[in-house]
């Protein structure tokens, strides 16, 4: 049984969906957590105390934006602690290359790709100084392979599993690790809330629509779940994972394989 007692993991972007799913799973093996969205609501600080509350952990949510550098670094400041670092915050947006929105290349860029040189740069001193770390980018299939219409989430995906080599070999002789992981489609709220609109586009039933259009490129035709990728999260975090460094793990049923 993995024990993260005593660390703390702050996780960007974990107010929902793959970040929510890993912050349970690391609490659920010990470790304090760091919640982390722009909002500022009730209901996002409800989200830690029920963690706290179910697993016996220290919870907390911090407000920061993820596209601003300073806010970046904010957050692992009021984080207290920071043993474990996932960079998870992402957002998408699909249109052909000639007509994608600079603003939105530019928000993209930031917050799924910038944020985790800010987050990373933050949080490695106190890593070194304790002489223990992980980090763990949640890039994306994206991550090694493309998409048409999705220019910049391929560019940053990419670009994160790029930074995850240089922060590897940058503490490969500290006990420190830094690995990607690249899930294939995933059912959170955001792609659940999608399936309506496509059954209506295609003149489908949820199941085709699933099968056929949102799981086309993942040969299980299952989606991942964000408990599979907490669990993975939670074996980067552990020690039979010292070893393993600046790699990436696909958990994208076989998407990659293709
Ligand atoms: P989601 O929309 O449920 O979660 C994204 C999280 O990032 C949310 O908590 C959101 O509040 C937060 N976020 C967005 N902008 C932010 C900002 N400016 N500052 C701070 N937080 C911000 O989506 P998800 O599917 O859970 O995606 C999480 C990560 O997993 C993303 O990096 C995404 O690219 C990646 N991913 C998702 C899938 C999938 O199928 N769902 C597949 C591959 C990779």
């Amino acid at each position: 049984m993995m024990s993260f007692i005593g660390k703390t993991a702050v996780i960007t972007g974990s107010n929902s969906g793959i970040g929510l799913g890993i912050a349970r799973e690391l609490a659920r093996a010990g470790a304090n957590v760091v919640l982390n969205s722009f909002s500022d609501r009730p209901e996002d600080h409800a989200v830690a105390a029920e963690i706290a509350a179910e697993f016996g952990v220290d919870a907390k949510y911090v407000a920061a934006d993820m596209s601003k550098g300073a806010d970046c670094r904010r957050l692992i400041a009021e984080a207290g602690a920071c043993d474990i670092l996932v960079n998870n915050a992402g957002i998408q947006f699909v249109a052909p290359l000639e007509e994608f929105p600079e603003d939105k290349w530019d928000a993209i860029i930031a917050i799924n790709l910038t944020s985790a040189f800010h987050t990373t740069a933050a949080a490695l001193p106190q890593m070194h100084e304790k002489g223990w770390g992980r980090v763990v980018n949640i890039a994306s299939a994206h991550g090694l392979t493309a998409s048409p219409y999705k220019s910049a989430y391929v560019a940053a995906k990419h670009g994160i599993v790029g930074l995850t080599k240089v922060t590897a070999l940058e503490t490969a002789t500290d006990p420190i690790t830094c690995n990607a992981v690249c899930p294939g489609y995933v059912l959170t709220p955001l792609v659940e809330a999608q399936i309506p609109d496509t059954m209506k586009e295609y003149g489908m039933d949820r199941e085709t629509v699933i099968k056929e259009v949102m799981l086309a490129r993942q040969p299980s035709k299952e989606f991942a779940t964000v408990e599979q990728l907490g669990g993975t999260v939670n074996f980067l975090c552990s020690d039979a994972a010292t070893q393993i460094t600046g790699t990436t793990i696909s958990v994208d049923g076989g998407w990659t394989a293709l």
